[in-house]
């Protein structure tokens, strides 16, 4: 598997600071932050620090620390947003856009975490 990640993408440069950000967490391996164009009263994006492209290159070679702190970062905002089910919150979808049928615009793995209102159903019915 070879995966190539370009160092200028958004993410990167929130990450060296260069641009901001509305910080929602920061752990020793993930940021969270508001997303810019929210689809949702809650839109929050959750990255790792480590430089990986999407969700399978993470799950391929990020480090088990990692991986765990990235988990345990999603669970975090979610109950800091006040959307975690298991603490009286109402719901949230995650969206992990991957390549190009996903429609991935930012090459930086990220998960949306999205609430605060009723979401649609997924997807609309193929061929419907
Ligand atoms: P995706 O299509 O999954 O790659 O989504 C990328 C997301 O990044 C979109 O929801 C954008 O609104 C969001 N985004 C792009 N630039 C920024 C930024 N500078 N700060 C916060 N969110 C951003």
């Amino acid at each position: 598997m070879t995966y190539s990640y370009d160092p200028g993408n958004v993410f990167a440069r929130i990450l060296r600071g260069e641009i901001p950000s509305r910080t929602v967490l920061e752990t020793d391996h993930s940021l969270a932050f508001h997303d810019i164009a929210p689809q949702a009263p809650c839109h929050v994006l959750v990255i790792p620090k480590g430089a990986y492209v999407n969700a399978d290159h993470f799950a391929a070679e990020a480090s088990a620390e990692e991986i765990v702190d990235f988990t345990r970062a999603i669970g975090a905002v979610c109950r800091a947003l006040g959307v975690a089910p298991g603490e009286g919150g109402d719901g949230y979808r995650l969206i992990a856009n991957s390549g190009r049928d996903a429609v991935q615009e930012v090459p930086h793995y990220h998960v949306h975490i999205l609430g605060g209102r009723p979401l649609s159903r997924m997807l609309p019915p193929m061929g419907g």
